[in-house]
C-alpha cells in the first residue's frame, strides 16, 4: 500500500480487470470464487502509482526491499489450490504487497495472520486504513516465516508465497489435520508448486503441480 498516491477505482480500472479475470480463466483457473475476489480487489492500490496503468498485466512487479508482488496468474493458482472456506484460520508466509493477503480475506477466511521478514513491507502495512475496517480479520507480524505462529496454531491453511528451500518441518506442525498447504519449493531454477494434505491421522500426501518462479524464502528476519 503506497502512502504517496490516491486511491481511485474507476470504470478503466474495473475495466481492465474484468479482462485479467478473462486471461485467468483462459489461462485454466477455473474457481469463480478465485476469479470473483480478482475481480472485486484494486491491484493496483498495492503497487506504486507509476504502474497503475499496467496493474492489470498479468506479470509480477517490484515492491519495496526489492521484492515482487506475484503475477496474478500465481496468486489465483495458490489461492484455488488452498481451497478457502468461510470459517478457515489461514497462515500466509510472505506478506509483501498484502494483495495476496486481502484476496485470502475476501474469500472469507475467518483469520488470515500474515508473517513478513522484512522490516520495510512490515511497515508498510500501516497504509492498508483503506481496507482494515472491511477485512478486520487480517492479523500482520514481522518475523521469520520458518517458524510458523506457534501461539495461533493449528491453521485450516497455511501458503507459503517464496520459493523454499525445502518445507519447514514447524509449519507442518502447525497444520491442523484435514489442513492444506500450497508451498512452492526449490528446484534450482524454479519452483515446483506442491500441495500437502495432513490426513486425519497426521499422515501426509503431497501433489505436485506447475513450476512457477518466486523470490527466495529466507531465514531470520531483516530490519
Ligand atoms: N504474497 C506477496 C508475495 C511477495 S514476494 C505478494 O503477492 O505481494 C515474497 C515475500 O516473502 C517477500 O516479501 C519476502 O520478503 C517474504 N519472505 C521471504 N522469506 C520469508 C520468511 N522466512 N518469512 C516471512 N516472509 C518471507
Amino acid at each position: 500500500m503506497r502512502k504517496d498516491r490516491e486511491y481511485n477505482d474507476g470504470f478503466t480500472h474495473k475495466g481492465m480487470r474484468k479482462i485479467l479475470v478473462d486471461t485467468l480463466r483462459d489461462k485454466g483457473i477455473t474457481d469463480e470464487m478465485v476469479l470473483d475476489a480478482i475481480n472485486s480487489i484494486p491491484r493496483h492500490f498495492f503497487l506504486e502509482s507509476a504502474f497503475e496503468k499496467i496493474a492489470y498485466e498479468n506479470r509480477a512487479f517490484p515492491i519495496s526491499a526489492d521484492q515482487t508482488i506475484s503475477h496474478p496468474y500465481t496468486v489465483a493458482y495458490q489461492t484455488q489450490l488452498l481451497q478457502i472456506k468461510k470459517g478457515d484460520k489461514v497462515l500466509e508466509i510472505g506478506t509483501g504487497s498484502i494483495y495476496q493477503t486481502t484476496i485470502l480475506a475476501a474469500l472469507g477466511a475467518q483469520w488470515v495472520y500474515t508473517i513478513e521478514r522484512q522490516k520495510k513491507l512490515f511497515d508498510e502495512q500501516k497504509e492498508y486504513y483503506h481496507f482494515r475496517k472491511q477485512y478486520p480479520n487480517i492479523k500482520f507480524f514481522y518475523g521469520d516465516g520458518f517458524k510458523g505462529l506457534p501461539t495461533y496454531a493449528p491453521f485450516d491453511k497455511i501458503l507459503i508465497t517464496a520459493a523454499a528451500p525445502f518445507v519447514p518441518p514447524l509449519l507442518v506442525e502447525q497444520l491442523k489435520p484435514g489442513g492444506l498447504m500450497v508451498i512452492p519449493v526449490d528446484e534450482g531454477d524454479a519452483q515446483r508448486m506442491m500441495r500437502i494434505t495432513k490426513n486425519l491421522d497426521g499422515t501426509l500426501n503431497e501433489e505436485l503441480f506447475e513450476e512457477f518462479s518466486f523470490v527466495p524464502m529466507l531465514q531470520g528476519k531483516n530490519v
